[in-house]
């Protein structure tokens, strides 16, 4: 899933300082999960917002919602009502659900309240870690389900680079070698002769993000 962190709060205030009636959106989805920007986070950052500009003496009026899912327009259209009620949005969900409300109410000024991070995994309770890069042409059948382009530093694609050590990668020492992580995986599946398979060079420039903006079209779904 998509995960996030919360901004710093005076970053927040910072571009809120002009408005006094805000509606703050959050997210039942990934940034739920990840404790980002989900109902309850939306709860405790109105408040701490509030308690701020009180402070500041230029009190602040903070509408709460959080639609199920706010990158499908069905659920920022929900919002039409309480958005005509105030003079901006802070969007608490990944920076996806930040631009479907900027489309949906190109009148009113969307603000992140996080920063979207990666596509991870619960490592443990509290922990989360890149395991995707979203590259367009996946290869985890090759690689034994380890990533070598969100996983290795280098992005290497055949076979560790030489700097490993005890297992860690050489750039990030608190990471494991994701080559470390593939040998070992492959091993465990007696398909150790993938290693030897040439995996070809990716032209990043066409099939992933490196050439701007991806699309999916499935004609069987358009209507
Ligand atoms: S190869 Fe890695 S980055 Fe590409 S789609 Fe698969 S998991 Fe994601
Ligand atoms: S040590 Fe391993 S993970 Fe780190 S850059 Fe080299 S091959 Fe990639």
């Amino acid at each position: 899933m998509i995960k996030a962190e919360q901004k710093p709060l005076e970053e927040i205030l910072l571009y809120l300082k002009s408005y006094d009636r805000i509606l703050l959106s959050g997210c039942g989805a990934c940034v739920t999960v990840c404790q980002a920007g989900g109902e309850k986070e939306v709860g405790l950052l109105a408040s701490a917002l509030r308690m701020a500009r009180m402070k500041m003496g230029t009190p602040l009026e903070a509408l709460e919602a959080t639609p199920a899912r706010q990158c499908e327009p069905e659920f920022a259209a929900e919002l039409s009502e309480t958005v005509e009620k105030v003079e901006a949005v802070l969007s608490v969900a990944c920076g996806v659900g930040v631009q479907t409300l900027a489309r949906h109410f190109p009148k009113t000024p969307v603000f992140p309240g996080v920063n979207t991070t990666f596509l991870g995994e619960t490592v443990t309770h509290g922990v989360w870690e890149e395991r995707c890069q979203a590259c367009g042409n996946c290869i985890l059948e090759r690689t034994g389900g380890v990533c070598p382009v969100a996983r290795c530093a280098k992005q290497l694609f055949n076979g560790p680079c030489g700097g490993s050590s005890k297992g860690k990668c050489e750039i990030k020492r608190e990471a494991d070698c994701a080559w470390q992580l593939i040998y070992d995986r492959l091993n465990g599946l007696g398909q150790l002769y993938r290693m030897e398979e040439i995996i070809p060079a990716r032209r990043w420039g066409v099939e992933s993000r490196d050439s701007g903006l991806r699309r999916i079209v499935r004609e069987d779904l358009k209507v």
